[in-house]
C-alpha cells in the first residue's frame, strides 16, 4: 500500500528533458564512459525522484532510461530496480530538503584525484577565484574542503560515512569516493552544474599543480 500519489507525468517528463540534456553535455566530455555516473532530480511535490537506470549510455538517454524512486530508494509504478548508488542520491534529498539535483559523474580528473588525495581523506581547496562557483563561497580566500570516502559496494557503509560528515556540522558541497568518482549537488540543475563544471576545473588545477611543482 502507498500512501503517496502517483507522480505527475508531466513533471517527470520536464525531469528526464533536463537530466538527459546535461546527461548528453557530461558524456560529450568524457565524464561518463562506459555507461557510468547517475543523474537525478527531485520532482516538484519534494517525496519523489527522478533517477537514470544504471547501466545506460548517458549520452543519448531517453524517457525510458529514467525512472521513479521515492526518498527511501523504493521504485514508483515501474518493475525497474534502481542502482545501487540511487542510495546516495535520496540521502543526498533527505540531508538537504532544498537541493533539487544531483550529479555523480566519473572523469579521468575526478578518478585521478580521488586516488591522490584519497590518502589524506580529503581535497582542500584554497586560493582559487572559481571557489565562488560553489553556493556560499563569496571569496577565493574560503576553504572548501571536498572529502574523499574509501570505496565499497556496500552503500550503507559509504551513506553512514557521509552522515558521519555531516553529523559534524561541516558544510558538505560535494564528495569524491576513492577510485571511482565525484558526486555534487544543487537547489537547480544549473546549480548543480555549475557545482560539477568548477569542481572538475578546481581538481584539475590541483593535479597540474602537484604534476608541475613535484
Ligand atoms: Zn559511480
Amino acid at each position: 500500500m502507498n500512501a503517496l500519489p502517483a507522480y505527475d507525468p508531466e513533471q517527470f517528463s520536464a525531469c528526464a528533458a533536463a537530466i538527459a540534456d546535461a546527461a548528453r553535455e557530461f558524456a560529450a566530455m568524457g565524464w561518463t564512459p562506459a555507461t557510468s555516473s547517475n543523474f537525478s532530480m527531485r520532482m516538484d511535490d519534494g517525496d519523489y525522484v527522478a533517477i537514470t537506470v544504471s547501466g545506460r549510455d548517458k549520452g543519448r538517454l531517453g524517457s525510458d532510461d529514467i525512472m521513479v524512486v521515492d526518498l527511501h530508494d523504493h521504485p514508483v509504478a515501474t518493475e525497474r530496480r534502481p542502482s545501487a548508488e540511487t542510495a546516495l542520491h535520496t540521502q543526498i534529498y533527505r540531508r538537504f530538503p532544498d537541493t533539487r539535483a544531483v550529479l555523480h559523474t566519473h572523469s579521468r580528473t575526478q578518478s585521478v584525484a580521488s586516488r591522490l588525495f584519497g590518502r589524506e581523506g580529503r581535497v582542500r581547496l584554497q586560493g582559487w577565484e572559481l571557489q565562488k562557483a560553489i553556493s556560499g563561497h563569496t571569496t577565493h580566500e574560503s576553504t572548501l574542503d571536498i572529502p574523499v570516502f574509501p570505496n565499497t559496494q556496500h552503500m550503507p557503509e559509504l551513506t553512514a560515512r557521509i552522515d558521519a560528515w555531516l553529523d559534524t556540522g561541516r558544510p558538505l558541497h560535494a564528495y569524491l569516493i576513492d577510485g571511482h568518482g565525484l558526486y555534487t549537488w544543487g537547489r537547480s540543475m544549473d546549480e548543480a552544474r555549475r557545482h560539477l563544471e568548477a569542481l572538475e576545473f578546481l581538481l584539475g588545477c590541483e593535479l597540474d599543480l602537484r604534476r608541475l611543482s613535484s
